[in-house]
């Protein structure tokens, strides 16, 4: 991965691209709300400071240097994100781990880099950083971020220099939408962009709402299809429906649960007014009045398989075993 892999942004990654290969010393401060791409430009920032033969794109993304940064193993990087036990990150981690690293050289790299997300940094840290930001080593970057500037200390952003990202045109975020959902229709990715606010993080959370909503469907037309299918359909062509959604294990399943529940909300009240899946209603109610066999134990049995399905996942068991377990038990309790 290089510059160009991050989409958007373009004049940001040339002047990033070059002040890498300046290897000048510096504290950066990225800003930009929340979903713009900060971190993934911090993180090609750096990984251009690594390598030895990073150009107008940044990191060759093939030498030793560029490898040790993919995997996480480089001395040289220092990454501090959202802790996972406080909401901010501890001041003495800041003293030990940061200030104390910053005094030392780089061990394989020319350049030790830290990429500090400001939006974790109570005021005590960041007045713990003020002596290093203002005269870091020859070989030291500092690589901040922040979406709240509000927030940092004006003692912090007068020695940092500052670099506000650009906002997103409609075609950049687009691209980026259909990058993340190859499969999703042309009229849901520009939905998922007009409603983004310009913020490529909400066009990606909305899309994947929508594909969320095309899991759903598709596990609708499994699920009403179940009474009439055989054995064989099932382990086939219904497994293979639910392996393409694979990566999306608990829209799948709370998917099937939505059908079961208004499946037997449709048998306990014919006609009931609101139901989960509105734009599959006319599916789910003829499910209902042509499949008099179902009644809603058994949908009760199948709402089992699906906890059992999740559970099974959850320790790690494998999917497509998993899968036709769940879909097996369904078919069971479903079939004419
Ligand atoms: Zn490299």
């Amino acid at each position: 991965m290089a510059f160009s892999a991050v989409k958007g942004q373009t004049q940001i990654k040339i002047r990033l691209a070059a002040e890498a290969q300046r290897r000048g010393s510096g504290a950066y401060m990225l800003t930009g709300p929340e979903g713009t791409g900060k971190r993934m430009l911090a993180e090609e920032f750096a990984k251009a400071l690594m390598c030895p033969d990073a150009g107008s794109d940044g990191a060759c993304g093939v030498c030793p240097n560029c490898k040790y940064f993919d995997n996480f193993t480089t001395p040289d990087v220092t990454r501090v994100y959202e802790p996972s036990d406080t909401k901010n990150v501890k001041v003495d981690f800041i003293k030990d781990r940061v200030v104390a690293e910053s005094y030392l050289k780089p061990q394989f790299a020319r350049t030790k880099t830290f990429i500090i997300d400001f939006d974790y940094l109570g005021e005590e840290s960041q007045n713990a950083l003020l002596k290093s930001l203002e005269e870091p080593r020859k070989d030291v970057v500092f690589i901040l971020t922040s979406s709240n500037t509000d927030a940092v200390l004006d003692t912090v952003m007068s020695r940092v220099t500052e670099i506000k990202l650009d906002t997103y045109s409609e075609d950049e975020l687009e691209e980026i939408v259909r990058l993340n959902f190859p499969d999703l229709e042309e009229e849901k990715v520009k939905s998922a962009v007009y409603n983004s606010g310009r913020i490529p993080g909400k066009a990606i959370e909305l899309a994947r709402e929508d594909s969320g909503v095309s899991i759903r469907h598709e596990i609708n037309k499994i699920m009403t299809a179940m009474p009439g299918s055989s054995y064989i359909d099932v382990l086939e062509d219904f497994c293979e429906v639910l392996t393409g959604f694979k990566d999306d294990s608990k829209i799948i399943a709370s998917s099937i649960l939505l059908f079961l529940d208004d499946a037997a909300r449709l048998i306990n009240y014919p006609g009931c007014r609101r139901i989960n899946n509105e734009l599959d209603r006319e599916a789910i109610e003829n499910f209902v009045a042509v499949n008099k066999h179902i009644t809603t134990l058994k949908l009760g049995r199948c709402t089992d398989a699906v906890k059992a399905f999740t559970r099974a996942l959850e320790v790690n068991a494998n999917f497509d075993a998993a899968a036709s377990a769940m879909l097996l038990r369904i078919h069971e309790e479903l079939k004419k």
